[in-house]
């Protein structure tokens, strides 16, 4: 992301307001939120600029989270950015949640992140911020280069994070029953059959 004030020259007049991301008060976080997301575009540059820019790391921790709940596909370079290069392990963990939830969300993002999610895991050396990252590829579409990475990672008797490998486990369960479901309903068609009930999520058992 190129951050210059020439492309958006508005951008200054909300710093007081980013400032108070970072309090303590949830209430006044919460008013300075509603007032940042009132504006939209130019206030979701603003946010970004200081996710990667911002000396307090309170306060881009509260930029990150302020894209879970309001951000668009605008928003990604700055969140893969900080998730993979803020030197706070708390800010990259908020970061990398953003870019993987779907649910804080009005609309869910378009981009695909499944090679930048893979790479935290790979590289980030903190385990809260790879089991976050290893949640969020839990939350993307199916995808081969998931599915293989799942298989490696819990055969993998280098990584011993069990909540990781927890993490990973129900998700592949998860595409299993998926995929067990899905050839279930094209048998039954082929048959003539009515298509089976779907089996109850255990997707709930994550968190
Ligand atoms: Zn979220």
């Amino acid at each position: 992301m190129t951050i210059t004030n020439e492309t958006h020259p508005d951008v200054d007049g909300f710093d007081a307001l980013i400032e108070r991301l970072g309090g303590r008060d949830w209430r006044d976080v919460g008013a300075a939120v509603e007032s940042l997301r009132q504006v939209g575009g130019p206030a979701r540059y603003a946010v970004g600029r200081a996710l990667l820019t911002h000396p307090n790391a309170r306060v881009r921790k509260g930029c990150a989270d302020f894209m879970d709940h309001h951000g668009d596909d605008s928003c990604v370079p700055a969140l893969a950015q900080a998730a993979r290069h803020d030197p706070i392990a708390y800010v990259r963990r908020v970061a990398v949640h953003s870019l993987g939830c779907q649910r804080c969300k009005i609309a869910p993002l378009e981009t695909d992140f499944v090679d930048l999610l893979i790479e935290v895991i790979k590289k980030d050396e903190n385990a809260r911020v790879c089991r976050e990252a290893v949640y969020s590829l839990s939350q993307q579409k199916p995808d081969a280069r998931l599915a293989a990475f799942l298989a490696r990672l819990l055969n993998d008797p280098a990584v011993a994070d069990a909540g990781l490998k927890k993490i990973a486990h129900y998700r592949r369960a998860a595409d299993e029953r998926a995929r067990n479901a899905s050839r279930a309903r094209h048998e039954a068609a082929r048959a003539g059959l009515p298509a089976p009930l779907p089996e109850p999520s255990a997707e709930k058992a994550v968190g």
